[in-house]
C-alpha cells in the first residue's frame, strides 16, 4: 500500500546508514480514544515498517505516548463518553499530566494507561505493533537528565536563538514545570534560573518553588521534547503534515533547528501526510465496518492529499480489496454474506462477516435477504419454466462441484453455453428466479450464482422440484 516515491525514499535511507537498525517513530497523547481521523499517520507507520522488514532489514517501530501532557477538558468530556457524573468528578484534574489522574473507569493504574490500552487494542485490530513507549516514564526514569541540564543551562541562549532564527515564533515554555502543590503543569512558568536552581511560580495555586535541575519534574515544550527524543532515540521517518512541515515555523523545522544546535543534531526524515476529515456521521463507524486492508486502501492512497471521507469513497475502497481473486470486499457484503448466515465457509469469512453485517447495515442500507421460494410463488411457476429452471440450477450445482477454480468469467462462458443448449431464454427465465429467491435487481444474476453457496443451491432446488407437495404436507402438518 506505499507509493513507489515512499518506497525509493526508504530504500536510500536503508542504503546510505547500512549498519543501522531503521527507526520508525510517531506519537500521540492517551487523553481520550478519538474517531478514526487520526489514523492515517499511524496507519502508514506501521506499512513503512512491513516494507522494511520486507526488505530483510531490523526496524524498531516506537510510539510515543506524551502521558506528561495536561488533560483538557475537550479531551476529557470525550474520554468519559460525555457522562456529566464523571465530566463533574474529573473537572478539576483538568491541567495535570494525564499520567497523575487516576482512571475514571476504575481499570488501569491511571487515566493514561486507560486510553493507551484502548488506543493499543484499536491499532492491533488493524495491524498496528509499535513498541509504546511511555514518556512520563521516560522523564521519571532519568533518560532526559542529561538534556535538563543541558536545556536549563542554556535556557535564554534557547529563546534568542529561535527568537533569531524563526522570527514569526514565539516559544512560550522551555520547560513547563510541574507543580510541587497541585501538580499541575499548564499553569506554570519558569520565572528564572539561578546557581543551577530553577524558580517556577503557578498561577492555579499562586505558589512559588525553588528545584534544582535534576531534583524539578516537568516536561520540556513540545518542540524540545521532540529535538531531545530525536538525539536519544535517533528515528529515521517519522510523518508528518504540511503544517508541521513550514519551513518557517513549521514544529518539524524548529525541532530540527533546536536539535542541530543544541544536541547532537539528529533529525529523521518527515513523511508528508495529508490530513483527513470526514462528517460527524461517519465517526466511529468505519472501525466496526472495514477491515484493516480497507481502511489501508482509503487511507493510505494517495497518502499526501488531504482528502475528504465520503460514503462514496468507502465503497470504492471496499470494491477494490480483493478477499480472492474474484471477490471484492464489497462483492463478499452484498453477495456472499447474506448467505453466509446460513454457511459459515472458513474462520477468515467467519471474521470478516462481524465488519461485513455492520458494513451492510451502515453504508448499503440495502438488505440483502436471500429467501427461498414460499408456496404461492412456486403456484404461479408454468410447469415448462420450472422444469427449465431444475435443468439450469443442476447445472450450475454440478458446474460449481466440478469447477471449484473457476473465474466469474469462466463461470459466465459456461452458463451462457449452457443456456443456449437447454434453449433458456434468459430475458424470461431471470426474471422469474429472481422473483423466486426474493433478489432485487442491480446485480447480475450470473454473479449471484457464481457466489451463491451450494447449499443454498440444493435447498432451492429441493424446493422446486418437490415443492408443492412439501408445502401442501407442511400445511396438513401445521393444522394438525
Ligand atoms: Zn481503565
Ligand atoms: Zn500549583
Amino acid at each position: 500500500m506505499l507509493d513507489e516515491d515512499l518506497k525509493k525514499i526508504i530504500e536510500e535511507r536503508i542504503k546510505s546508514n547500512p549498519p543501522k537498525i531503521i527507526t520508525v517513530s510517531c506519537g500521540l497523547t492517551s487523553s481520550h480514544l478519538g474517531d478514526e481521523r487520526n489514523l492515517r499517520e499511524f496507519l502508514l507507520a506501521s506499512e513503512m515498517v512491513e516494507y522494511i522488514k520486507s526488505l530483510g532489514q531490523n526496524v524498531n517501530f516506537y510510539l510515543f505516548n506524551d502521558s506528561s501532557d495536561a488533560l483538557n477538558f475537550a479531551q476529557l468530556r470525550v474520554g468519559v463518553n460525555k457522562e456529566e457524573k464523571l465530566i463533574k468528578a474529573f473537572e478539576s484534574e483538568c491541567g495535570k499530566p494525564i499520567k497523575l489522574i487516576k482512571d475514571p473507569f476504575e481499570c488501569h493504574l491511571n487515566y493514561s494507561d486507560h486510553f493507551a490500552a484502548d488506543i493499543m487494542t484499536r491499532f492491533h485490530k488493524l495491524g498496528i505493533y509499535p513498541n509504546l513507549i511511555d514518556v512520563w516514564s521516560l522523564y521519571s526514569g532519568k533518560i532526559f537528565d542529561e538534556a535538563k541540564t543541558k536545556i536549563f543551562t542554556n535556557y535564554n541562549e534557547i529563546k534568542e536563538f529561535l527568537n533569531k532564527k524563526f522570527p514569526g515564533y514565539h516559544m512560550k515554555n522551555v520547560f513547563w514545570p510541574l507543580c510541587k502543590y497541585c501538580q499541575k503543569i499548564d499553569t506554570t512558568e519558569i520565572k528564572k534560573i539561578i546557581d543551577g536552581k530553577v524558580v517556577y511560580f503557578c498561577k492555579d495555586c499562586k505558589k512559588r518553588k525553588t528545584e534544582t535541575f535534576k531534583g524539578i519534574k516537568g516536561k520540556f515544550g513540545w518542540k524540545v521534547d521532540t529535538a531531545v527524543k530525536w538525539s536519544i532515540f535517533q528515528p529515521d521517518f517519522e510523518p508528518y503534515s504540511v503544517a508541521y512541515l513550514d519551513p518557517n515555523m513549521g514544529s518539524y523545522y524548529i525541532a530540527k533547528a533546536i536539535s542541530e544546535e543544541f544536541f547532537n543534531g539528529a533529525f529523521p526524515e518527515p513523511i508528508n501526510i495529508g490530513s483527513i476529515n470526514f462528517d460527524r456521521t461517519l465517526s466511529y463507524q468505519l472501525l466496526p465496518s472495514l477491515p484493516e486492508q480497507v481502511f489501508k486502501i482509503l487511507f493510505l492512497e494517495s497518502r499526501k492529499k488531504d482528502i475528504t471521507i465520503s460514503e462514496k469513497k468507502i465503497i470504492s475502497a471496499s470494491k477494490k480489496y480483493m478477499i480472492t481473486s474474484e471477490m471484492s470486499y464489497y462483492d463478499y457484503v452484498r453477495m456472499k454474506l447474506p448467505y453466509d448466515v446460513v454457511e459459515y465457509e472458513s474462520t477468515r469469512l467467519d471474521f470478516l462477516s462481524n465488519y461485513g453485517k455492520m458494513f451492510s447495515k451502515r453504508f448499503l442500507k440495502q438488505n440483502l435477504n436471500p429467501r427461498l421460494p414460499d408456496e404461492a410463488q412456486l403456484k404461479n411457476l408454468l410447469p415448462e419454466d420450472k422444469t427449465k429452471i431444475i435443468k439450469l440450477i443442476e447445472w450450475i450445482i454440478l458446474q460449481k462441484q466440478k469447477h471449484m477454480d473457476h473465474t466469474h468469467e469462466e463461470f459466465l462462458n459456461g452458463i451462457n453455453k449452457a443456456l443456449k443448449r437447454f434453449r433458456i431464454k434468459r430475458e424470461i427465465i431471470f426474471p422469474i428466479i429472481r422473483d423466486l429467491i426474493s433478489m432485487e435487481h442491480g446485480i447480475p444474476l450470473s454473479r449471484i450464482f457464481y457466489f451463491m453457496p451450494q447449499s443454498f443451491l440444493f435447498q432451492l432446488l429441493v424446493i422446486i422440484v418437490s415443492g408443492k407437495e412439501k408445502t401442501k404436507k407442511d400445511q396438513s402438518l401445521a393444522q394438525g
